[in-house]
C-alpha cells in the first residue's frame, strides 16, 4: 500500500490564519494517524505579497502547535527550472497558448451571463494567437470540455466543466512566473504527495488541477476540502484581521492545548478541552471531521 504523504501549503502573506492552521492541524492528523508523512511548502510565487518573516512566523505557529514536518521545506522560488520543464511538456501537447489580454481586457470582454466561477469566463481571445505585438503575454492551458469529475474525501463527488465554467486558464503569468495552478499541481506530483487537504475556498480549482496532471501524465493525489471557518455573524473568517491569528492567541499568554482544543471542536473532534496535537491523533479519520462550516462562538481570548 502507498505510504500516505499529506502536506501544508501556505502562502506567506501574513501571520497565520486559524482557518489554515486548522487546515495543518487535519492535514498532519490525517498523515501521522495513518503512519505517514506531512511535508510543508511555502507558496511564495506572489513576491509583491509574500514576505520572508512571515515564513519564519509559519514555521514557529507550526512548531507551538506541535505540528512536525517531514524533510526539506519546499519553497516554490526555488523551483522555477521545474514549472518551467512542466510548461515545455504542455506545450508539446499543444496545449498551451501565449494570451495578451489584460485584467482589464477580459473584465470588458465578460458579461453577466457568461460569468465563470472563479471570475470572468476566458472568452478565448488569444486562442488562434496573440492578440497585440510587444505586449507581456500570459501562458494559458487549453481547457478540456466535458466534465471533470472528482470525488471529494469530505463532499463526496464534485464535477465542473471546466471549459464552460473557467476557460482556458493562466499556467503562466505575464511576469514569466509559475501561476498557483501550474506550481500547486507540479509541486504535489514531485513530493509523490497522496492527500490534499485544504480549505473549501479552493474546491472550484480542483478540476483544473486534475486537468493539469492528467496532461502532465502524473498521477493525482487524493482531495479533502475543509469547510471554513466562520465568524459569528456567519462570514468567512476575515483573513486579515489580525485577532483570528495564531500569534494573537500566543501573544495573550494562551498555551497550544487550548487553541488546538478549540481548533479540534470546530472540526466536529471533540468538545473543545484542552489537549495536545499527539493526543488528537488516535483514532482519527477524516470521516470524523464535521463537513458543516464551523461557526467560532467560543471567546478567542
Ligand atoms: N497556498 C494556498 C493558500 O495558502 C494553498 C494551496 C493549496 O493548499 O493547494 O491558500
Amino acid at each position: 500500500m502507498t505510504r500516505v504523504r499529506g502536506r501544508f501549503a501556505p502562502s506567506p502573506t501574513g501571520l497565520m490564519h486559524l482557518g489554515n492552521a486548522r487546515s495543518a492541524l487535519l492535514g498532519w492528523l490525517h498523515a501521522r494517524a495513518a503512519g505517514g508523512e506531512f511535508h510543508l511548502r511555502i507558496e511564495d510565487l506572489d513576491a509583491g505579497r509574500c514576505k520572508p518573516e512571515y515564513v519564519d512566523a509559519l514555521k514557529r505557529d507550526l512548531e507551538w502547535l506541535g505540528l512536525d514536518w517531514d524533510g526539506p521545506v519546499l519553497v516554490q522560488s526555488e523551483r522555477a527550472l521545474l514549472y518551467r520543464e512542466a510548461l515545455g511538456v504542455l506545450d508539446a501537447k499543444g496545449l498551451t497558448f501565449f494570451c495578451t489580454c489584460s485584467r482589464a481586457d477580459l473584465a470588458r470582454a465578460a458579461s453577466a451571463p457568461h460569468e465563470g466561477e472563479d471570475g470572468p469566463l476566458y472568452p478565448g481571445t488569444c486562442r488562434q494567437g496573440p492578440t497585440k505585438a510587444r505586449h507581456p503575454a500570459s501562458v494559458r492551458f487549453r481547457a478540456q470540455g466535458g466534465p471533470t469529475s472528482f470525488v471529494d474525501l469530505l463532499h463526496g463527488p464534485y464535477t465542473q466543466d471546466v471549459a464552460r465554467a473557467v476557460g482556458d486558464f493562466v499556467i503562466r503569468r505575464a511576469d514569466g512566473i509559475a501561476a498557483y495552478q501550474l506550481a500547486v499541481v507540479v509541486d504535489d506530483a514531485q513530493s509523490g504527495i497522496t492527500h490534499v487537504l485544504r480549505g473549501d475556498d479552493l474546491l472550484s480549482s480542483t478540476p483544473r488541477q486534475l486537468q493539469l496532471y492528467a496532461a502532465l501524465e502524473q498521477p493525482a493525489p487524493q482531495f479533502a476540502h475543509l469547510p471554513l471557518l466562520l465568524d459569528e455573524h456567519g462570514k468567512r473568517m476575515a483573513k486579515r484581521d489580525g485577532s483570528s491569528t495564531v500569534a494573537y492567541f500566543r501573544e495573550r499568554g494562551l498555551g497550544p492545548e487550548r487553541l488546538l482544543g478549540l481548533m479540534a471542536k470546530w472540526s466536529g473532534l471533540t468538545d473543545g478541552a484542552p489537549i495536545t496535537a499527539r493526543e488528537l491523533v488516535p483514532g482519527f479519520s477524516l470521516g470524523r471531521v464535521s463537513r458543516e462550516p464551523a461557526v467560532v462562538r467560543d471567546s478567542l481570548t
